[in-house]
């Protein structure tokens, strides 16, 4: 069941790449694995999976010891400062930095590790107010101020488009992403680069490859409904 709709949605990926010309090589999956047993995570890995998605530090910090070392892992959810030493080493990308104060606290993490992390800055496109993420005006402000950080290396930008019934109405959400990526990128700032999009979920990605995006965020639509226990 998962390998069968791991290899649907890079199907669907790769229609999405051919209906805007561009290459499926350009987009990276990333199977959101949140909630869901390391057994489902093996089944989406005999699909080819590489790249997982999770939004909890303690989860990823568990599964990351249980599976083998050759994943790669991505910290896409709200980051508390204090748990920031926890993944520093483990996540390869995180998708939700928003602050100055959380990325300096990335910044001084990875230096006592000897590493640098990579960062994606996480917008609130539709400034939805149950959404972390900075304003789309006041984005260009937090890179400058977060590229002087020693540890960081920002690789682009990452959005949570809302929730909605038809993906269609999201579609200028992921373009005003994509446009203020492109105009950052113009300002040439040093140790920024805006090669990663990262936006599109289950409902979504489709509509959001077709805007630009390089990493799509599915969950749902690999390994099914989550179950939340209250
Ligand atoms: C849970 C989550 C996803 C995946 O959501 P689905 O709708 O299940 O595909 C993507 N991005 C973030 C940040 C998430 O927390």
């Amino acid at each position: 069941m998962v390998a069968e709709n791991y290899r649907d949605v890079e199907e669907r990926i790769q229609k999405a790449c051919e209906r805007s010309g561009r290459k499926a090589s350009e987009v990276t999956l990333i199977a959101v694995s949140k909630t869901k047993p390391v057994q489902m995570i093996r089944e989406a890995m005999e699909a080819g999976a590489e790249v997982f998605g999770e939004n909890k530090v303690q989860e990823l910090c568990e599964k990351y010891g249980e599976l083998p070392g050759d994943l790669h892992w991505h910290m896409i959810g709200h980051l508390q400062r204090n748990k920031v030493k926890y993944v520093i080493d483990k996540a390869e990308l995180i998708h939700s930095v928003d602050s100055l104060r959380l990325a300096e606290e990335i910044s001084r993490e990875a230096e006592k590790k000897g590493i640098r992390a990579n960062i994606l800055i996480e917008v609130n496109v539709a400034e939805e107010e149950s959404k972390f993420g900075v304003r789309v005006e006041d984005t260009e402000s937090l890179v400058r101020k977060t590229a002087l950080l020693p540890n960081v290396c920002i690789k682009g930008l990452m959005t949570i488009a809302p929730y909605v019934e038809n993906p269609e109405e999201n579609r200028p959400v992921f373009r005003t992403l994509k446009k203020l990526a492109v105009d950052i990128k113009k300002k040439n700032i040093d140790n920024v680069s805006m090669d990663v999009l990262s936006m599109g979920m289950t409902g979504d990605y489709e509509v959001a490859v077709e805007e630009g995006a390089t990493m799509v965020r599915v969950g749902t639509g690999i390994f099914g409904e989550r179950k939340y226990a209250l």
